[in-house]
């Protein structure tokens, strides 16, 4: 039987991590976690029960409320995110969510709670996980690591297409604004700053397509499961 790994997929916003990471996932047989889903969750919660994430105590008080799980699809490969027993992916993916939520990934109480629970639910191998400090600190010992960039523009009109495949019309320029101001708050933040792990490969999905960016990310995945084995004997 094959080895399985661990997989951490960590980049920018908006370049195709999430896609990439199902497919990946599917492909392998492997479960696919979006770590970004939960700060987007938590995220709706502050928001909607106007949580002063300015206190310690309410951040607090406020995750010991939240419950997040997942439910996978691989028939559709489509994965919901429940937030205390309620589907909240489609609420998650919205705009006025996708502007505030770097503001709350970077409150140190959570990205601790966060962290804590991926590494349980991804304790197991066989595990493909996307987001910005997966492969620094939530898995620093993944057997692979791909760390994805693009241009900000060609990730903006991705992202725009996505939208309004949902109903959303969303102008160009605030799309672009959001990306770089994530990214911003993402890389200069004082705990877990998005990074490239030193280890991680550099996948640039400015000119590919999906399909070249999963198989780019296969290929080495059955590569290194393999060495893997070769070395576990
Ligand atoms: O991956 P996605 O774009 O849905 O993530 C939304 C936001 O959640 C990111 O812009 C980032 O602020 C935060 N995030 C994070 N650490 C992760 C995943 C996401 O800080 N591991």
């Amino acid at each position: 039987m094959e080895h399985k790994i661990v997989i951490a997929i960590d980049g920018y916003s908006g370049c195709g991590k999430s896609t990439t990471a199902k497919i990946v996932a599917k492909t392998l047989g492997y479960l696919y976690i979006d770590s970004g889903a939960m700060y987007r969750t938590v995220t709706l919660y502050f928001l909607e029960n106007e949580v002063d994430y300015t206190q310690t105590q309410e951040v607090l008080k406020a995750l010991s409320h939240i419950n997040i799980h997942f439910d996978y699809n691989p028939d559709t490969n489509k994965n919901d995110t429940y937030l205390n027993g309620k589907n909240v992916e489609s609420e998650i993916r919205k705009m006025y969510i996708s502007d505030n939520v770097s503001t709350i990934s970077k409150i140190p109480e959570v990205r601790k709670a966060m962290v804590k629970f991926q590494k349980n639910i991804g304790a197991q191998k066989g595990v493909v996980m996307d987001g910005r400090d997966i492969g620094t600190q939530v898995f620093p010992d993944a057997e692979l690591k791909i760390f994805m960039t693009a241009d900000v523009f060609v990730r903006a009109q991705r992202r725009q297409m996505e939208l309004l495949a949902k109903g959303e019309e969303t102008p160009l320029q605030d799309i672009i604004d959001n990306l770089q101001k994530r990214d911003h708050i993402d890389t200069t933040r004082a705990e877990s700053p998005l990074r490239k792990a030193d280890d991680a490969f550099l996948l640039d999905s400015t000119y590919i397509d999906i399909e070249e960016q999963t198989n780019f990310v296969i290929k080495l995945a059955k590569e290194v499961a393999k060495s893997v084995m070769v070395n576990d004997k």
